[in-house]
């Protein structure tokens, strides 16, 4: 292996995720300090202009594997390629984000490489030496410090951790890697894709997040927090409980059991703040709570927070925020 790094694109509707330039953030410094290269590699099958579009991204190369196999997302053929393409490469470390398919992909690829894996990375505390990665555990109660002993290892990232790097002056070189999964390996295939409507905004890459929980009564109380969200430009997003009330569809649940978010700006409306809810946004930049119960746990973490009904809170807020960001 060698001092190289690795950064996995991912792709989603046609794009590279947002995740992607926060990865090359991260991957940069590490890449300094070994004194190797920087590579992004794009897995699936006619992203030629997907490619083009990676390599402004501020890497110094870009790799890409392209086979039938590989058209739609399966666990076993990625891990399979990224691998093939990781050991053709030479890159001693692989960062992925921490989304669904990361958190699905990269562990696989750890354990065909036989090296280490730190999930869910939300900070760099160094890269000189051993790097040392921050981590959250215990539903977000403590943050652990995590060194890197060995010069290979595969990292993944929560979104929002790190800052965009910027778009590079000029494009970096692309290189297509003649590997494919053994198709004798792959035990599954996808048959169809069903693509349910979602919100305009992912909720895990989202940068501001309007959130409902109990205190919103009924499906109806998101519906009313909706035009918030649409004039922040945020995704919405719920407590458990509203879930399981069947308030609103289970993609927008945050916590331990749903998604972890990390945006610049969490409006909690009617939510408690319980501790499996708050492991998914602890990370977030700032805290908004809106409550009627001043003694709510979720004013704990709050940057801001507002006692009262979100029925009379939001309305005025929505006014607010569409003079300011509308005019
Ligand atoms: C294993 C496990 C995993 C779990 N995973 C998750 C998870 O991933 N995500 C998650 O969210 N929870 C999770 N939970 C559930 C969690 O423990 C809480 O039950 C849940 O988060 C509570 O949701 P809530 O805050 O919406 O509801 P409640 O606790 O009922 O809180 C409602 C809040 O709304 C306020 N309120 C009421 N009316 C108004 C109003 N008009 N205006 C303003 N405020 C008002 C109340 O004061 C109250 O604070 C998990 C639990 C377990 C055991």
């Amino acid at each position: 292996m060698s001092n190289d790094i690795l950064v996995f694109v991912e792709l989603q509707n046609g794009d590279i995720r947002k995740v992607t330039p926060q990865l090359v953030s991260a991957a940069r410094p590490l890449a300094e300090a070994r004194g190797g290269k920087l590579h992004a590699l794009l897995v699936g099958e006619g992203i030629g202009e997907l490619a083009r579009k990676a390599a402004t991204l501020g890497v110094d190369s870009v790799a890409v594997v392209e086979d039938p196999s590989l058209a739609d997302y399966t666990a076993e053929a990625y891990a399979e390629a990224i691998t093939q393409a990781s050991k053709r490469l030479g890159a001693g470390a692989l960062l992925f984000g921490n989304t669904s398919i990361g958190k699905d992909t990269a562990p696989r690829v750890a354990q065909r490489l036989g090296v280490g894996m730190i999930s869910d990375v939300t900070g760099t505390i160094s890269t000189g030496g051993n790097p040392i990665f921050k981590r959250p555990v215990y539903a977000g109660k403590a943050v652990t410090h995590v060194e890197v002993l060995e010069s290979s290892f595969v990292i993944s990232v929560r979104a929002n951790s790190y800052p965009s790097a910027p778009a590079a002056a000029s494009p970096a070189p692309i290189q297509s890697l003649a590997v494919a999964p053994d198709p004798s390996k792959i035990r599954t295939k996808v048959k169809e894709v069903v693509v349910r409507a979602a919100g305009k905004v992912d909720l895990t890459e989202a940068d501001i997040i309007v959130s409902g929980g109990m205190g919103v009564k009924g499906p109806e109380g998101f519906e009313f927090l909706r035009p918030l969200a649409e004039v922040l430009g945020a995704a919405l997003g719920s407590s458990r409980a509203a879930v399981l009330a069947g308030y609103i569809h289970p993609s927008h649940q945050v916590g331990q059991t749903g998604k972890t978010v990390s945006p610049s700006l969490y409006i909690a409306c009617g939510i408690s703040g319980a501790i499996q809810h708050k492991a998914g946004m602890s990370t977030s930049k700032c805290i908004v709570a809106i409550n009627t119960d001043p003694e709510a746990p979720m004013f704990e973490i709050a940057d801001y927070g507002i006692v009262g009904d979100l029925f009379e809170v939001v309305p005025p807020l929505i006014e607010e925020f569409k003079k300011l960001l509308h005019g």
